[in-house]
């Protein structure tokens, strides 16, 4: 038997001081009033800084922190994934929060003109949204037999991941996912990146 073409899946924890971070989310949410006049046409019942602050890493010194670190993860991870590159020919270009409130949602997207994506969280209270990725072959099944009930979690067309505070999930670009209704009683916060070619 061969295991082809898989898909990996990276996710790891970033010890990080959570405290300070989600106070200067705080301060970035009342400040940020692009940002919110975007997020309401693009990311209903929540808030993100995609559409206004998206290079963080370079406008704050907690967040240039936290890129270093996730940087050495995005590192090790390319090796898994035998990428042929150096460690300065992929960097960091675009780094956003994410707060989404009880009932916000992220349908399915992928992040083109990227490498690397990811997610690291800081809220995720109880009851928070997992982040759920989909089979990238899901095309192609549409005269395959259902899958068994009990088939291994890796080897179905949906893959979720329970996320916790200082976890960092990396993925490639191109895999497609989504974060589906957060049903907890508070905000899921979390901030999200791309990687690039230099
Ligand atoms: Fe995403």
């Amino acid at each position: 038997m061969f295991q082809l073409f898989t898909t990996q899946v990276y996710k790891s924890k970033i010890g990080f001081e959570l405290k300070e971070l989600s106070k200067e989310i705080q301060q970035i949410l009342q400040a940020d009033i692009k940002g919110h006049q975007w997020s309401e046409k693009n990311y209903v019942n929540g808030y993100t800084s995609y559409g206004s602050w998206d290079q963080l890493h370079k406008m704050s010194s907690t967040f240039e922190s936290l890129q270093k670190k996730i940087d050495r993860h995005v590192y090790k991870y390319c090796e898994m994934l035998n990428y042929q590159v150096k460690s300065n020919d992929i960097a960091m270009t675009t780094c956003w929060v994410n707060f989404m409130p009880p009932g916000s949602l992220h349908t399915a997207h992928i992040h083109p003109q990227s490498i690397i994506s990811g997610t690291f969280y800081v809220e995720t209270p109880p009851g928070t949204s997992q982040i759920k990725f989909e089979d990238p072959r899901l095309g192609f099944f549409m005269n395959s037999p259902d899958l068994k009930p009990k088939t291994k979690a890796t080897e179905q067309r949906f893959f979720s991941i329970k996320p916790s505070p200082g976890d960092v999930v990396l993925f490639e670009s191109w895999l497609k996912h989504e974060v589906p209704m957060n049903c907890a009683k508070k905000p899921r916060v979390s901030v999200s990146f791309n990687y690039g070619w230099c």
